[in-house]
């Protein structure tokens, strides 16, 4: 039995020592070298003391983020990424809350880091792997290095002391008063659901991921960890490559990638610009992976009719259950107007469909998704408010303490039984992958002392964020005002100017009559 995601690496260096785990542009790592030094960073993390306590890491997206995550992991710490574009205040909201033990960073991005309201401690990677290396070359010959030993002694008594409900990662997402939510994700939930991902889709070490999602994104759990656990391999690809997406192909062939799990915003600029007349993958992929938005049947229909003989998969879920909880393996023709249906609840989960009265739905009735299982977040790290808003007793058990979570997604059951994505109940979005709650924009905005009141809008047709204003002001003023506030993907792409905003009869912003405007 496993309490700790670490022994799957040491497993899988054991079987494939020289196999590359993960790679980015500039390097690659094998499983020996992933664990000799995630293993020296954790050695460094428990020879400070520091045992279930938060480490921020903070680097550039590649290999080095993931070689501290393990580290983290194997001293039984749990990490944060913290992204080196994410806007400085935003950074500081998010300090405020985790109150990290240590930063993990390098020596020039910790002159970055500095700038935040940040006081504590750093483990500069460089450092530590500088001292990895040499205590490896030394312990060539058979000698293990004698102070290695002690250290790694230690550390090996801090992953045992450490239980599989302790918390493995917290990764912040939007949060409707502008303060960012830290979802607490112990090791026992990605533990199941990596089990479950590799049954379902047989993975083996013969797999190669092309990794799309962001590593402060849950996305990315699954490409990380089903390597981790088969020895696959990770190929991190360049960012700039989803702008482009006749290279994009290219590259997917090129390091003979065949599976992806993507964000259906990545697949859909793919299907547009029909890349696929100019690169055959008909012998490179063999899955087609995606989750976190609406996958809309016209561009996966393009997908279908280009790569037909791959396996393509719906997955549905919130970072609050360990990135998904239904899926439905696409087995049937859908016509472009047709949705594709999330399917299925995953294996040792279960999904509650419930109405307004808490009753479980009847029919094709709509109601609230709410989830039930060992994937469930342990709550908000350090709001216990938030927490118990999201995270409830369940209606349906009056006998026994029993936690859902409510997504606060509103779905129905089609007559086939399988689950369909309806809506959003609130004012979260989903705007080009990045979960987003229209009111961290408000906030922001109503920070610029010209603007009385303001009021954002999804316009899901055109996909864009609308501002709707009373004020005469250029949206590239305002953007150039709330930059430093909220991250790009989060600047409004529309302002509208309204004489007088309107008012409801509860003395809200009249929300619907503004929606007339869009
Ligand atoms: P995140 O926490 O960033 O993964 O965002 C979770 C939200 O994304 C869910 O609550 C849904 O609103 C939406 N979502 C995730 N997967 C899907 C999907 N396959 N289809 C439709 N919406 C999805």
């Amino acid at each position: 039995m496993k309490a700790n995601v670490t022994y799957w690496l040491d497993e899988t260096a054991a079987r494939f020592p020289d196999k590359t785990a993960y790679a980015d542009e500039k390097k690659e790592i094998t499983f020996t070298e992933l664990r000799a030094q995630a293993r020296a960073i954790a050695c460094e993390l428990t020879e400070r003391g520091l045992f279930k306590k938060p480490v921020a890491v903070f680097l550039e997206k590649g290999v080095e983020v993931l070689v501290s995550f393990m580290g983290a992991a194997y001293s039984s710490n749990f990490y944060s990424p913290i992204d080196v574009d994410m806007p400085g205040s935003r950074v500081n909201k998010i300090l405020e809350v985790l109150e990290p033990a240590v930063v993990i960073t390098t020596g020039a991005l910790r002159e970055v880091f500095s700038a935040y309201d940040y006081k504590g401690a750093f483990l500069l990677l460089e450092d530590v792997l500088a001292q990895e290396v040499s205590l490896t070359a030394e312990g060539e010959g058979g000698f293990a290095e004698p102070e290695l030993s002690a250290r790694e002694a230690a550390l090996e008594a801090a992953r045992k002391r450490g239980i599989d409900t302790d918390l493995l990662y917290v990764l912040f997402t939007s949060g409707s008063t502008g303060v960012p939510k830290g979802v607490t994700i112990n090791h026992r939930a990605v533990i199941d659901y990596i089990d479950w991902v590799t049954e379902t889709f047989e993975i083996t070490e013969k797999d190669s991921f092309g990794n799309q999602a962001p590593f402060y994104f849950d996305n990315s759990i699954l490409d990380i960890y089903s390597t981790l656990k088969t020895g696959a391999t990770t190929y991190i690809i360049p960012k700039t490559l989803f702008a482009q997406p006749v290279p994009l192909l290219e590259y997917l062939k090129e390091k003979k990638i065949n599976t992806i799990f993507w964000v259906p915003s990545a697949l859909i600029v793919v299907a547009k610009l029909k890349a696929f007349k100019n690169v055959d993958l008909s012998n490179t992929l063999r899955r087609v992976l995606f989750c976190g938005e609406v996958m809309p049947n016209k561009q996966l229909n393009v997908w279908r009719k280009f790569l037909p003989e791959v396996q393509y998969a719906n997955l549905y879920g919130p970072t609050e259950i360990t990135d998904a909880c239904t899926y439905y393996i696409v087995n049937r023709e859908f016509s472009d107007e047709e949705p594709l249906p999330i399917g299925y609840p995953m294996a040792n989960t279960d999904i509650l469909v419930l109405n307004e009265k808490n009753e479980p739905v009847t029919g094709e009735e709509p109601g609230e998704l709410c989830v039930r299982g060992t994937s469930l977040s342990m709550g908000y790290y350090r709001n216990p408010e938030k927490t118990k808003e999201a995270f409830v007793q369940n209606p349906l058990n009056q006998a026994a303490p029993e936690l859902i979570y409510r997504t606060g997604d509103i779905v129905k059951y089609n007559e086939r039984g399988e689950i369909i994505y309806l809506s959003r109940k609130d004012f979260q979005i989903k705007h080009m992958g990045h979960r987003i709650e229209l009111g961290e924009i408000e906030t922001a905005v109503s920070s610029l002392s010209e603007i009385s009141l303001n009021c954002c809008l999804y316009d899901e047709k055109r996909q864009k964020i609308v501002l709707f204003i009373e004020e005469e002001l250029e949206k590239a003023y305002i953007n150039e005002k709330i930059s430093h506030l909220v991250p790009e993907y989060m600047l409004p792409n529309k302002v509208i100017r309204v004489e007088k905003m309107p008012i409801n009869a509860n003395g809200k912003i009249d929300r619907v009559k503004l929606k007339e405007l869009l």
